[in-house]
C-alpha cells in the first residue's frame, strides 16, 4: 500500500493502471469505513481510499478542530483490507488558496434535514468530492448510507454534471446493539453510549409501524422527538420521507426512510432506517 499527500504522486502513481474505485473518508476509521472498502476492493480495481478532514464542511462552532486523526492507525486498517493507496493531502495541498469555486447543490435537496441544521455543510461536502473525483478520476465512488442524505445529494451531483464516476451506496454498520457507527461516538461517556442505542430503536419502531399501516407520519415524527427530549436529547428532526428526493411522502407506498439527528450531551448522531 502506498501513503501519497501530493496530488501530482497520486496522479503519478495512478496514471498507468487502470481506473481505481474510490473510498472518501474524513479518518477515524471503523467498520463502516472498512466495509466500503472492502466493496471497492470486490470490484477488482485498485482501491484509493482518501483521509481528510475537510475544514469546509464544519461550520463556526462544530468540531473540526476536535475531530479524532489517527492517521497512523487508519493505514493500518486499510492495509489489512488490501487498500492499494491512501491519499492524505494536508490543508495547503487540498486548498493552497481559498476555494472561492464551490459546487452549491440544489437547496430542495441539500437546505433541508441536515443542510437546515447544518448551512453550507453539502456545499462543502460537494466541493470537495468534485475535487477529490478530479483527483483520483475513479470508475466507482463508495459512500455509506448511513450519511443517507449525502449520498443522495452526491448522487445528484454526479447525474446533474455528467460526472463520468458511478455512485455506490453501502449499507450503514451497526454495533451489536444497533447504534450506527460513527467517528463521533467516540465522544461519548459512557452512560451517553448506553443511551445512544435509543436513536436507532425509535427509527426501527417507526419504521416497524409504518409498514404494517400507519400512516400518521406527523404524528409518529412529533412523539419521537417528545421521546427523545423526555430522555434527554436534543433533537434536530425526525422526518418520515421519499428515498428518492428526502420529500414528504403522498401517498405511504412509495419506498420512504425515517431519518433523525439529534444531540446526546455534547455529541450530534444522525441515523436513518429505510421502510
Ligand atoms: P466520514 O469519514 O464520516 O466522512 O465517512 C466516510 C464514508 O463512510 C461516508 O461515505 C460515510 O457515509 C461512510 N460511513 C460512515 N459511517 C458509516 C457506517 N456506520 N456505515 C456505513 N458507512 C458509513
Amino acid at each position: 500500500m502506498q501513503v501519497l499527500h501530493r496530488i501530482a504522486d497520486l496522479r503519478a502513481a495512478l496514471a498507468q493502471g487502470p481506473r481505481p474505485a474510490f473510498v472518501p473518508t474524513m479518518g477515524n476509521l471503523h467498520e463502516g469505513h472498512l466495509a466500503l472498502a472492502r466493496q471497492a476492493k470486490a470490484s477488482g480495481r485498485p482501491v484509493v481510499a482518501s483521509i481528510f478532514v475537510n475544514r469546509l464542511q464544519f461550520g463556526p462552532n462544530e468540531d473540526f478542530d476536535r475531530y479524532p486523526r489517527t492517521f497512523e492507525a487508519d493505514c493500518a486498517l486499510l492495509q489489512a483490507e488490501g487498500c492499494d493507496f491512501v491519499f492524505a493531502p494536508d490543508e495547503a495541498e487540498l486548498y493552497p488558496e481559498p476555494q472561492a469555486y464551490k459546487v452549491q447543490p440544489p437547496p430542495e435537496l441539500a437546505d433541508i434535514l441536515e443542510g437546515h441544521f447544518r448551512p453550507g455543510f453539502f456545499t462543502g461536502v460537494c466541493t470537495v468530492v468534485l475535487k477529490l473525483f478530479n483527483i483520483v478520476q475513479p470508475e466507482a465512488a463508495y459512500f455509506g448510507k448511513k450519511d443517507y442524505q449525502q449520498q443522495l445529494v452526491i448522487k445528484s451531483m454526479v447525474r446533474q454534471l455528467a460526472l463520468p464516476v458511478r455512485i455506490v451506496a453501502g449499507e450503514t454498520c451497526r454495533a451489536g446493539d444497533g447504534l450506527a457507527l460513527s467517528s463521533r461516538n467516540g465522544y461519548l461517556s459512557p452512560a451517553e453510549r448506553a443511551e445512544a442505542v435509543e436513536l436507532h430503536r425509535l427509527l426501527d419502531n417507526i419504521a416497524r409501524v409504518v409498514r404494517d399501516g400507519r400512516t400518521d407520519v406527523a404524528h409518529l415524527e412529533q412523539e419521537a422527538m417528545a421521546t427523545l427530549q423526555r430522555r434527554g436529547w436534543q433533537p434536530d428532526y425526525v422526518a418520515i420521507r421519499r428515498q428518492a428526493d428526502l420529500l414528504e411522502p403522498h401517498g405511504l407506498d412509495e419506498p420512504m426512510v425515517v431519518l433523525a439527528a439529534a444531540k446526546l450531551g455534547k455529541t450530534r448522531l444522525i441515523d436513518n432506517v429505510e421502510i
